[in-house]
């Protein structure tokens, strides 16, 4: 048997040059095991509404023959390599000590397997990384410096991910901790963007098979070492290859203490519908709500969504409030559909 410094170093030999010279996302091969997905389903991805380019991108792939994990991964890596998405790997939003730290986590619904990390730094694609960590280890989730030197001894290049655009946003955000800092000279109206985002990506292909996979910067301004509901393996995505996928978007310590993405698989399992799994998802979250974030109506504070793909094709997504969106594509094309609502509008 070799080591399994061996195995890894050995592996990142063998994988090194393809990681880095392959496109993002290329096919790696996967032991399937037969009969896992069987059963004949209409192809479709789905993912959060900042998905858009990377579902068509995943459905064309998918239906030409690829793996519905290496697809999705394809997709969600083009928003993790977009400067401008302050959400997601290269310039997401930094923590409170502005570092960028990465969650993501996957799972590969015919041969049973899932990869995460987490608090990842310097690596824009955590996505490819988590995936990294499902082929060539024995674990299931990595943090940390661990994630990042694993990364880097599977090829992956170290880089800068804290772009100029979201530094200043971090520095607005710093300098009005206190307002009688006066830290920085700035005018206190100037807006600052989301501190939430995410992408979250769930595909079947014709054959049945299944796969999610869910990456974020995470809560803009965590605490150095946050980790979010993204690499937690059922809770930011879930994924059972005889049912479906889940995943999730907007407030992780909400989704975490419900195990969302599980629980709405698990309700696909029961027989509901996935807009129903979603919502019935996201009654438990509130049912776990604590006061502090419970508005005069009784209604939580925050947001979340809940993605869900059913084995034979079937989808759906759920908010808590109004107003969310997320992408589909399938035989009709990309485009964004309504996620149906817990509540009406406020
Ligand atoms: N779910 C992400 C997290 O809590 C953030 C988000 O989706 O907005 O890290």
């Amino acid at each position: 048997m070799p080591s399994r410094r061996e195995f890894l170093t050995s592996a990142a030999a063998a994988s090194a040059a393809s990681i880095v010279a392959r496109p993002v996302g290329a096919a790696t091969p996967h032991a399937v095991e037969v009969g896992a997905g069987a059963g004949a389903a209409r192809p479709v991805v789905i993912a959060s509404s900042n998905g858009l380019r990377g579902v068509k991108l995943a459905y064309d792939r998918i239906v030409a023959g690829a793996d519905t994990l290496d697809a999705i991964i394809a997709g969600v890596n083009i928003t993790e390599l977009d400067p401008e998405d302050q959400s997601v790997g290269l310039g997401g939003l930094p923590n409170a000590d502005g570092v960028v730290q990465l969650d993501a986590s996957c799972m590969h619904g015919p041969t049973r397997r899932a990869g995460a990390v987490g608090c990842l730094e310097d690596i824009a694609t955590p996505s490819l990384v988590a995936k990294a960590v499902m082929d060539y280890t024995d674990h299931i989730m990595l943090v940390g410096e661990g994630a990042r030197r694993f990364a880097i001894e599977m090829g992956f290049r170290p880089q800068n991910l804290l772009t100029e655009r979201s530094r200043q946003d971090w520095l607005r955000w710093r300098a009005r901790l206190n307002p009688t800092d006066a830290r920085l000279d700035y005018d206190g109206d100037v807006a600052i963007r989301s501190t939430t985002g995410t992408i979250n990506m769930n595909a079947v292909s014709a054959g049945g098979d299944i796969s999610s996979v869910t990456t974020t910067s995470g809560m803009a301004w965590k605490v150095p070492g946050r980790v979010g509901d993204s690499p937690i393996v059922g809770a930011g995505q879930y994924c059972d290859n005889l049912v479906g996928a889940a995943g999730s978007t907007g407030r992780g310590e909400a989704n975490i203490k419900a195990c969302g993405a599980f629980l709405a698989v698990e309700f696909l399992r029961q027989g509901l519908a996935p807009a129903q799994a979603a919502l019935k998802t996201l009654e438990r979250i509130v049912a776990m709500t604590e006061a502090r974030l419970i508005d005069p109506q009784g209604r939580p504070r925050f947001d979340i969504q809940f993605y869900v793909v059913a084995k034979d094709g079937r989808y759906g997504g759920a908010t808590l409030h109004p107003g969310a969106e997320f992408a589909v594509c399938d035989d009709r094309g990309a485009r964004l559909e309504k996620c149906v609502a817990l509540y009406p509008a406020r």
